[in-house]
This record gives structure tokens, C-alpha cells and sequence, in this order.
């Protein structure tokens, strides 16, 4: 049934290369109660993941029923557990908001059986398995035992040929322990049931086949008695989940949340909310602002104005004022220029002044003259103020630089026009 040829497995985490077994050769036959024993880290969960298609193997050969299966995708060792395995954990993996029956239904309802065949046969399981009197109970109720006995349940459920079970017994006390290796041994007539056990002694009665690991090795293969019924092997027939069975399932789920389950529920929907909220009140702001004309540029907000900024915060190129250019409505663009109501301040070597920007037609200067380039600027001012009327020289023809809310233009000053209107 199932056989390795020098099969390695080995773990690549972080760089470091950890062996899981190496070099293991063995072949096993429906019939055989197969137990594996051997020390913690031995290899034992990793040669049980690959032998039950969890995990992939990186050397040598591993045939299912005389197939190679090297060559094996994700999908083919997926067909491979649904058509084969079932595998029994030492932590049960059960829904614990199901009944027991549930239970053994939900692995029905997944393999696709019919409504009709699954009551009659999950009550018949539930008698092998000896918990008639809690088929209604919720499993989270029962004991570590009987909790196991719903994952063997479930296992017969599957109908596969092979049932693998990592340390069944591991979380249970010694009668409970007992009881189990006695129900798998039961049931393991017409199947091939592998063991991991590190108590070698409560299975040894049962054993057909005892196997002991150490350091990913097999140290000893004794076959205690020969079974081989590998020709009397039958698989199911792998069917698609009815919709009939997908809704049944999916009301049940819905109305079988755990408190814990609604109680997170609720603290996602309040964040939700909460986040919601503190959007639209951010919205809200955003849009007053717009409502209000406050904007760090413009004390004259007008709706007929906007402010563009590039997303990544450079300067505007050529090609990005050759867009705008493009944009219905536009004239013209002045590039280079500081647009503000706002007060600024421009500074060179020699001085500082403050004022604000404007664009004006005007015609003609008294002092120096008009601009002719784009980094260039008038001064207009009162002939009362100092620096305008006694040091244009040390105006004129000088760089400034024009600081307005972080933003720093370098400009130079060409010509002056002296306005009695404005203050000094
Ligand atoms: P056992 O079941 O006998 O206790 P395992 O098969 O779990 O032993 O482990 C065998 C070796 O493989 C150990 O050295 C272990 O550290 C390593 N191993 C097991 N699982 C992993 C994993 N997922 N990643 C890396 N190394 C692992
Ligand atoms: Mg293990």
C-alpha cells in the first residue's frame, strides 16, 4: 500500500538545513497495525506527514499503491488525503461549537455524501465509538477521551484506507489511553492504522509492526505479524460537496458562534464604526475648510482659485507645465513665482523686508527697471521708507530670497516704483 525507498525529508528554515529523517526505507500493507516509536525529535511526526501526504519529501521515492509519487503536485497529494487518509491528532481537532454528531456529519457533508445516506451512518459510528449517550453534546463538554473518540469517529467517517494518528493517547490519562489504542485497534481490521506512541508498552498487544526512530534513522523494523490485504484495498469515490449540504452548513455556522466568537465580532464592528466616523468627521473639517476660504496661501480663498501640489512634494518640470498647459481654461502659467496673500518676507545679503505679492500691470519703474525674466521683481513701496529711497543700489541687481510658509524662491530685485498710498 504504501512504501519508501531511501525517502529524506529535511526542513529549510532560515538558512539552517534541519534533517526530519533521512534515508528511510519501508513498506507497509493495509491490514497492519503499525506503531512508531522512538524519542522526542526523532523524526516520527515528520515520516507520519509524509507518509499521510501533509508534507512533501525531498529525496528518494514514495509509492502509493505501486505509483511513484515524486512527481506528486499539491493537487495529486490532495487527492491523494481525501481518497486515503485520515489523520487523528493528540489535540483532537474538532469544532468544538459542533455536537458529536455535528462532528461526524461535518466530515460527511465534506466528502460530499448525501443527505439521505449520512443520518443512518453517522448513528452507526457513533455507536462504534460508544458515545451513543452524547450525540447531542457539545464536544467542548466531553473529556479528553471522549474527544478522542469523535476523532476516530470522524476518521471511520472518512472511509479511508489509512488512518494515521500522532500520539493519539498523548493528552490523556492511562485508562482513557487504553481505550483508545483498544477502539483503533477495532477498528484498523480492514485498514492500515500507523501509530505514534511514545508508550510503547500500552500498544504493544496490538502491534503488527513495531518501528523505533532515532535521529531521523530507522533504528529497528520488526513485523510481529505478517498481514497483507493490499489487494482487498477500496477507495471512496471523491464527491463535491452538494449545495443542499453547503447551505445546511453554512446556516448552522451562523447560528453556532461561539459567545467568544460574537463578543470579537462586536469589538471589529465598533472599530469599523469607529473608524468610519473619525473619517467622515475628518471629511468634514476638510470640506468647512473649503467652506470657511482658510488655506495657508490664500487669505482670499475663492473657490475660483485651487492650489496643485505634486503628490511626492518636488517642484514643478516643463513637462508637468506643458499638462497643465493642456488643461481646458488655462491662459497662461507664470512659472517660478510665489502666488500669496499672505505676508512675506524677502532677504538678501544686505536686507530684510516684508510685504506681500502682487501682480500688477505696471508700466513703468523710477528706479532700475521692468522685468524682463521670470526670476525677476519689482519693489513697490513708500518713498518715506529708507531702504527704498537711500540704498537702491544695494537693491538693485541683488538676489533675494522670497520666504513664504517653507517655501524659498531666489528672485532678484531689478526696479523700484515708489507708491505714496502704500505706508512706510
Ligand atoms: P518527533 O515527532 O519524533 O518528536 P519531529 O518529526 O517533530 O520529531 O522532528 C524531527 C526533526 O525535524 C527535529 O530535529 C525537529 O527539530 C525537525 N523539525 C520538525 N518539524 C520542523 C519544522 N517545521 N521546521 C524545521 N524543523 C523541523
Ligand atoms: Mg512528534
Amino acid at each position: 500500500m504504501l512504501k519508501l525507498k531511501n525517502v529524506s525529508k529535511y526542513y529549510y528554515q532560515d538558512g539552517v538545513i534541519t534533517e526530519g529523517f533521512s534515508k528511510v526505507s519501508l513498506e507497509l500493507h493495509i491490514g497492519e497495525f503499525v506503531v512508531i516509536t522512538g524519542e522526542s525529535g526523532s523524526g516520527k511526526s515528520t515520516l507520519l506527514n509524509v507518509l499521510s501526504g501533509l508534507d512533501t519529501y525531498e529525496d528518494g521515492e514514495m509509492y502509493i499503491n505501486g505509483e511513484e509519487t515524486s512527481h506528486y503536485t499539491e493537487n495529486d497529494f490532495l487527492e491523494y488525503r481525501r481518497k486515503y487518509v485520515s489523520n487523528i491528532f493528540q489535540n483532537f481537532n474538532l469544532v468544538n461549537s459542533y455536537t458529536v454528531y455535528e462532528n461526524i456529519e461535518l466530515a460527511m457533508i465534506m466528502n460530499g455524501e448525501k443527505h439521505k445516506d449520512i443520518k443512518k451512518r453517522v448513528n452507526e459510528i457513533i455507536d462504534i465509538v460508544g458515545l451513543k449517550k452524547y450525540k447531542n453534546t457539545h464536544t467542548s463538554k466531553l473529556s479528553g477521551g471522549q474527544k478522542q473518540r469523535v476523532a476516530i469517529a470522524r476518521a471511520l467517517a472518512n472511509e479511508t484506507p489509512i488512518i494515521v494518528a500522532d500520539e493519539p493517547t498523548g493528552s490523556l490519562d492511562s485508562k482513557a489511553s487504553k481505550d483508545i489504542i483498544k477502539l483503533l485497534h477495532e477498528i484498523s481490521k480492514d485498514k492500515l492504522v500507523i501509530i505514534v506512541t511514545h508508550n510503547k508498552k500500552e500498544i504493544e498487544e496490538y502491534a503488527t509492526r513495531l518501528i523505533r526512530m532515532h535521529d531521523g534513522k530507522i533504528l529497528e523494523n520488526k513485523c510481529l505479524n505478517k498481514i497483507n490485504l493490499d489487494s482487498d484495498v477500496e477507495t471512496k469515490d471523491i464527491r463535491n460537496i452538494s449545495l443542499f449540504n453547503k447551505i445546511r452548513l453554512g446556516i448552522r455556522n451562523a447560528f453556532n458562534l461561539p459567545v467568544k466568537m460574537l463578543l470579537m465580532i462586536a469589538i471589529f464592528m465598533l472599530i469599523i464604526i469607529t473608524l468610519v466616523s473619525n473619517y467622515a468627521s475628518f471629511k468634514q473639517a476638510e470640506n468647512q475648510e473649503s467652506e470657511t476660504s482658510f488655506s495657508m496661501h490664500f487669505i482670499n480663498a475663492s473657490d475660483k482659485r485651487i492650489i496643485i501640489n505634486k503628490k511626492n512634494k518636488e517642484s514643478f518640470n516643463d513637462s508637468d507645465f506643458k499638462k497643465i498647459n493642456e488643461i481646458n481654461g488655462i491662459n497662461y502659467i507664470i512659472k517660478n513665482d510665489l502666488l500669496t496673500d499672505q505676508d512675506i518676507n524677502i532677504s538678501s545679503e544686505m536686507l530684510s523686508m516684508n510685504g506681500r505679492i502682487e501682480f500688477n500691470e505696471i508700466e513703468n519703474v523710477d528706479v532700475g527697471r521692468l522685468p524682463s525674466n521670470d526670476n525677476e521683481f519689482i519693489i513697490i513701496g513708500s518713498k518715506d521708507n529708507y531702504f527704498l529711497s537711500h540704498m537702491s543700489e544695494d537693491i538693485l541687481n541683488k538676489e533675494f530670497s522670497i520666504n513664504n510658509i517653507g517655501n524659498e524662491i531666489k528672485s532678484t530685485a531689478v526696479g523700484i516704483k515708489y507708491d505714496e498710498s502704500l505706508g512706510e
